[in-house]
């Protein structure tokens, strides 16, 4: 069982309404995670056999039939197909995905303008197939042409990023309990505050 401020906190005051609101991770039958829920609806589950708990918190919640500790993490016995959320185009997205490198002359700096691989006066698209990172040397230069017209080449053929699978993750929902169940997102965190300091040192 592990412990946390919030549930410690939680855990002295008489408000079983609160409790059952409280957020509980959902991890898919093969451990990834899928949502969150609340502790309501995770007992729910849990109640007809289609969840399993993996982690606790110190509250107490009634259940219909005894008071039980409020689910932290609990995971499902069958299993969810659901796609993945893309990522939405914008432009640290498409910087980030670039790893913060200008496309055509390969230069990493912050100083990144967006640039339209078709211009957009051709009819060129807002799409992750045709925005790249270009520096404001490379930009300048481009202009209004194609790659081909300035004779300028890109590093790699601009795509979609891999979706990512923590989308459904709003700011400040994180509990530490959660943690252990989430390794991808501490490698994705890594990745983005890598990316973070070349953001920031230039
Ligand atoms: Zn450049």
């Amino acid at each position: 069982m592990t412990t946390e401020g919030n549930d410690a906190r939680e855990g002295d005051q008489p408000a079983p309404r609160l409790a059952t609101r409280s957020p509980v991770l959902v991890l898919n039958q093969n451990y990834q995670p899928l949502n969150i829920c609340d502790v309501r609806r995770a007992i729910s589950l849990l109640g007809r056999g289609k969840a399993e708990t993996l982690d606790v918190t110190e509250t107490f919640v009634r259940s219909a039939y005894a008071a039980m500790p409020a689910p932290a993490v609990i995971r499902l016995v069958y299993m969810v197909r659901r796609p993945l959320h893309q990522r939405r185009l914008s432009r640290r997205e498409i910087f980030v995905r670039d790893g913060y490198r200008c496309q055509y002359c390969g230069t990493q700096t912050r100083h990144l303008t967006l640039d339209h691989v078709i211009p957009r006066s051709r009819g060129g698209q807002q799409s992750w197939t045709n925005v790249v990172s270009a520096c404001t040397e490379c930009n300048h230069h481009k202009a209004g042409r194609t790659p081909s017209e300035a004779r300028m080449k890109l590093m790699r053929e601009p795509a979609p990023p891999r979706p990512n699978p923590y989308a459904f993750f709003h700011v400040g929902q994180m509990r530490d309990s959660w943690r252990p169940f989430l390794p991808w997102l501490e490698a994705e965190r890594a990745e983005q505050a890598q990316l973070a300091g070349v953001a920031a040192g230039g």
